[in-house]
């Protein structure tokens, strides 16, 4: 849609004029919250790209952080399929839930337990499963330390002591990693590999960049020497 009375019209709005808006952390990918919004709240957020919900229980215009100071920058809205959801993704400020969780979606379902079966184990560690899916894990875990700033975290540490602290340990893991490499120490290696691979992590959400650009960024190089 180009215009907001496009847009207005594409949505397929419930009799309440309300359309519910999925709020998606754009560098980590996780599912913040659900909240509805109507047009007057659609308007807003295109308009300051800030979030705006409409509030059910309070019956007015709610703009997200407005008393939390929890803000939402809107980097990108789509609409579904067949234009009754809205998906926003945003830069997120702090925890989205009211509750001080960065994500609303903390209680966990046991899916064996609910049909009175045995947890299904391992399914994880299956053969073909994405070698990857423990940055994915990380990039969340360090969004989640960001927003959260839970007591005694290694990751809340580095967040509160501020870039300069991080870039100071992302050179002494460099560092680390020369030194083991000159070795042919394959043990210290390996840990300062991740030790490295770690604090780049938290480095690239201090500074808002996702992981994704920079997997984007490899695989266009990749792309373009074939
Ligand atoms: P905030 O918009 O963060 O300043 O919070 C203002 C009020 O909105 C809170 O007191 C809650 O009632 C409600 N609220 C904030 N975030 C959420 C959320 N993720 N889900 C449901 N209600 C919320
Ligand atoms: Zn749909
Ligand atoms: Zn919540
Ligand atoms: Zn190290």
């Amino acid at each position: 849609a180009t215009s907001l009375e496009e847009l207005v019209s594409t949505i397929k709005w419930d009799a309440h004029g309300l359309v519910p808006a999925i709020v998606q952390d754009a560098a980590s990918k996780e599912v913040l919250m659900m909240a509805y919004m109507n047009s007057e709240s659609l308007g807003k957020t295109l308009e300051s790209g800030e979030t705006w919900f409409w509030s059910r229980s309070r019956s007015e215009l709610w703009h997200k952080g407005a008393t939390s100071g929890h803000i939402q920058k809107v980097k990108s809205l789509r609409y579904d399929c067949d234009g009754d959801t809205l998906l926003v993704l945003v830069d997120q400020a702090g925890p989205a839930c009211h509750t001080g969780s960065y994500s609303c979606f903390f209680h966990d379902v046991k899916l064996g337990a609910l049909a009175g079966e045995q947890a299904p184990e391992g399914i994880k560690d299956t053969v073909g499963a994405d070698r990857f899916a423990i940055l994915n894990t990380l990039e969340a875990t360090i969004a989640q330390r960001d927003a959260e700033r839970p007591e005694g975290a290694y990751t809340t540490y580095l967040f509160e002591k501020g870039v300069d602290k991080i870039l100071k340990k992302v050179g002494e893991e460099s560092a680390e990693v020369i030194i083991a490499a000159k070795n042919r120490d394959p043990v210290e290696l390996r840990c300062e590999a991740s030790d490295l691979i770690f604090h780049l992590m938290v480095l690239l959400r201090e500074q808002k960049l996702p992981l994704d650009h920079v997997l984007q960024e490899l695989d266009h190089r990749h792309n373009k020497k074939k």
